[in-house]
């Protein structure tokens, strides 16, 4: 059968939510040594917009994770990719996610950077699913909070598909 695609945010409304984020961020960040770490690959895009609206000086890090299970169901298994080959010791680490689901890829994502020593940790992440999660973890900024259902478009996948969708979708 073939899946339906039904808007859930517009790109003009991701837009302007990464704007008030972007600023948010550049009045918490000042002084600082801000190093954002993209995860890839899901947050590619959103990243890409972020650190554009923000008015700092930044450096940019990626970082790789697979995390295992069906196409649409996390299984918490998570598998590093592409590792952050720099030292991260006294640096301001902000992680850009694409979602927050189960949390599970997150937990393993702050425990992994909290032990590279950095000055500070944050999580930015574009999505948040508050029904879905397993493991509660600490989102310090967070664009949208969604229902459960399964999202593709502005660098999400479904199968490697759909990351090319200006907006984001709900596969039905
Ligand atoms: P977790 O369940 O560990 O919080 O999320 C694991 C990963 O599953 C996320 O980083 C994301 O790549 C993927 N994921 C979770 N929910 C969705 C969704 O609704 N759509 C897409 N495309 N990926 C999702």
């Amino acid at each position: 059968m073939k899946q339906k695609l039904k808007t859930l945010l517009s790109k003009e409304k991701i837009q302007k939510r990464i704007a008030v984020l972007g600023k948010q961020i550049t009045s918490d960040y000042k002084g600082k040594d801000l190093v954002i770490v993209c995860v890839l690959k899901g947050a590619f895009m959103f990243c890409a917009d972020l650190i554009r609206a923000i008015d700092l000086p930044l450096t940019v890090e990626f970082f790789g994770v697979q995390s295992y299970g069906d196409n649409t169901h996390s299984s918490g298994i998570v598998k590093t990719t592409l590792d952050v080959d720099i030292s991260l010791e006294g640096k301001d680490v902000l992680i850009v996610e694409d979602i927050v689901d189960t949390g599970l890829t997150v937990d393993y994502l702050l425990k992994h950077f909290l032990s590279r020593n950095p000055r500070s940790l944050k999580l930015c992440t574009l999505l948040l699913k508050p029904d879905c999660i397993q493991q509660e973890v600490q989102v310090d900024y967070c664009g949208f909070k969604i229902g459960k259902k399964f999202v593709v478009g502005y660098g999400l996948d479904a199968a490697q598909l759909y990351r090319n969708l200006k907006g984001l979708s709900v596969l039905t």
